[in-house]
């Protein structure tokens, strides 16, 4: 077996053997998810009106998603050849660093960030540069990022785990002064209010691309479907890169009807916004200090510790996430759900007291 160990690793790349596993969610006895950002308001309606039947599953769905991208052309007013779909945003930003990250070029993000950016850049063979955010988590620091000269700069926006929004006007400025691609990820923005952001102005950036998905505000994590928009040149080589009808069929048609279903997202997105407030509220009488956030979760240091917090909750059925890396140790971060969701936590940390 040791042996069979070190042949496979004599077989695969330095820095594909060297990874860590990403993080798995310890699901003994069923918790509730707060770990992952994903929907606690129930299934999209779109589900129940797509009919399976009258769907040609013998078939591949058509390479590049057509008919998603046609929809998604339509719901923000671009031109469909601005798009590419992915299952989930995830597999766009493994896209994204295999088209634009040559062997050894540089990926910069602000750090703390989404733990997934270094994972895909080192299977890439990228060089991960982090960036540390200025003002706590609050502000991005456009000159680090330059001076990195990275191929790839990625900035989430609201920023995951923080809940931070960065200005546009710095989002901008990296933009420009870039001699690379820049990928706005936005898989929160809907829970900041905003709709369209950067997307009606990709055409007067060369380098710009915006990264979106079903999973978060549309309810729909285990459809797996993510979209980016850009300039037609970069949506050309992007839909180049990637594999091959990468969306199949099913998921693409629930996609689609789930653009239509504007009035549930936007009614999830107030409760959520509203519940922010509140348990961002009540945490912090609890003595956590509790993160700004204008995504569907709350960064939170609580005053016993991240890792005993999380411990305790877990013993009441709530799993919160925790982090390995040293930014963020003291932190524990919470989906943000309906008011009972918020209450469990409530009640669970009322034992530490
Ligand atoms: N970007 C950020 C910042 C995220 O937190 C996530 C989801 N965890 C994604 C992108 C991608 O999500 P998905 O692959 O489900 O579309």
């Amino acid at each position: 077996m040791t042996d069979r160990k070190a042949r496979v690793a004599s077989w695969t790349r330095k820095a594909v053997a060297r990874l860590k596993p990403y993080y798995k969610a310890p699901l003994a006895g069923d918790p509730l998810r707060l770990d992952q950002n994903t929907t606690l308001f129930g299934n999209n309606p779109a589900l129940a009106k797509v009919r399976t039947t009258d769907l040609d599953l013998t078939q591949y769905p058509t390479r590049d998603s057509d008919a998603l991208r046609l929809a998604l052309a339509d719901f923000h007013g671009l031109p469909e050849d601005r798009f590419v779909c992915g299952n989930g945003g995830d597999e766009l930003l493994d896209i994204l660093c295999k088209a634009f990250g040559e062997d050894g070029a540089t990926i910069a993000t602000p750090w703390p960030s989404y733990s997934l950016y270094p994972h895909v850049a080192q299977v890439a063979g990228l060089r991960f540069h982090p960036v540390p955010t200025k003002r706590g988590f609050a502000q991005l620091d456009v000159d680090g990022m330059l001076a990195a000269k990275p191929r790839l700069a990625v900035v989430a926006s609201p920023n995951n785990p923080t809940g931070t929004r960065f200005a546009t006007g710095e989002i901008e400025r990296l933009a420009e002064g870039l001699d690379g691609v820049l990928v706005v990820d936005e898989a929160y923005i809907e829970y900041a209010g905003l709709k369209h952001s950067f997307l009606p102005r990709l055409d007067a950036f060369d380098n710009v691309v915006v990264l979106r998905t079903f999973s978060k505000a549309y309810g729909l994590a285990g459809l797996r479907v993510g979209y980016l928009a850009a300039n037609e040149e970069l949506a050309r080589m992007l839909n180049a890169a990637k594999a091959p009808f990468n969306v199949g069929v099913l998921p693409e048609a629930l996609a689609i009807a789930a653009l239509d279903e504007q009035e549930w997202v936007d009614a999830g997105v107030k409760a959520v916004r509203q519940e922010r407030d509140r348990m961002a509220a009540a945490l912090a009488k609890r003595g956590l200090k509790v993160h700004p956030s204008e995504a569907n979760f709350l960064l939170t240091e609580p005053p016993a510790g991240a890792s005993e917090t999380a411990d305790l909750l877990r013993r009441n059925g709530i799993l919160a996430r925790t982090f390995t890396d040293a930014a963020l140790q003291r932190c524990l971060r919470f989906t943000v759900g309906k008011p009972e969701h918020t209450d469990r936590v409530l009640q669970a940390l009322e034992a530490m007291r």
